[in-house]
């Protein structure tokens, strides 16, 4: 089973409690005779594109809970316009299991939005908070404009050691995912790839983009390299493509460099 289906199926796979929270309003994936049937694909770009929070305006919850050894989705996908007709904004066509017709949300603000009397919530709200929260996660991406090297390759390092954190701690090598694949580490990590990884890659390639003549010609080869890794990194988050170039060990030196020198 590849890496794809094996998350698919965790996200359906929610009697034993564990996902039922990105199914949400639902029971073991079916309520009334309605099955969930989110493609992986827009439940990524559900993820990816509120970097993994609350998009109810004010909220901005990250939606795993670190609290316990074992870390848990909260998060909850939910419907716009209810599957049902009789469901919160429900029309009598009934809504999608598509990324459009979805908003991810924390379990109080899925229950605020689904429990308040009808017409508290419109569609016109729940839509115009996920597009300005999807707006301000793609404005976070920004990099600044600095005023030297090395205050430029600071930030750099600090994303870049995030980024090798959460693949130690929660990618395919590590302790965790090895003493036991079968646990949930898959599942956080394609997670974690989603709103730690890509997020913290494309402030890195903004960075490098507005700050490209701060590069000398070797640190500017080596952070092209990283970009071209970075891209397809993230491609590959969304749809398995082959022949992604792996992170480039020396982009890494250059920034080690440019921090250390004087
Ligand atoms: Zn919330």
């Amino acid at each position: 089973m590849d890496a794809g289906s094996r998350f698919l199926q965790q996200m359906t796979m929610s009697r034993d409690g564990w996902f039922l929270g990105w199914v949400g309003c639902q029971t073991g994936g079916q309520t009334g005779g309605l099955f969930m049937s989110i493609k992986e694909k827009d439940i990524k770009k559900l993820w990816g594109l509120s970097a993994g929070r609350c998009s109810r305006s004010g909220c901005d919850e990250l939606c795993i809970r670190f609290l316990t050894d074992d870390p848990t989705v909260i998060g909850e996908m939910a419907h716009v316009i209810a599957q049902s007709p009789q469901g919160p904004r429900g029309t009598p066509e009934g809504g999608e299991d598509t990324y459009e017709n979805l908003i991810l949300l924390c379990p109080t603000h899925h229950k605020e939005i689904d429990k308040a009397p009808a017409g508290t919530f419109p569609v016109e709200t729940l839509l115009d908070w996920k597009k300005r929260h999807e707006a301000e996660v793609n404005e976070a991406f920004r990099s600044p404009v600095y005023s030297s090297r090395r205050e430029m390759a600071t930030q750099l390092k600090r994303l870049l050691i995030e980024n090798e954190t959460a693949w130690k701690t929660y990618g395919p090598d590590s302790s965790a995912a090895q003493l036991n694949p079968l646990s949930n580490m898959h599942l956080i990590w394609t997670v974690r790839k989603l709103d730690i990884l890509v997020p913290n890659n494309r402030r890195i390639i903004s960075t490098i983009q507005r700050n490209s003549s701060l590069f000398d010609v070797p640190g500017y080869r080596a952070a092209c390299l990283f970009v071209e890794h970075a891209e397809g990194f993230e491609t590959n988050c969304y749809e398995r493509t082959e022949g992604v170039p792996k992170f480039p060990k020396v982009f890494q030196e250059v920034i080690d460099a440019y921090t250390a020198a004087e």
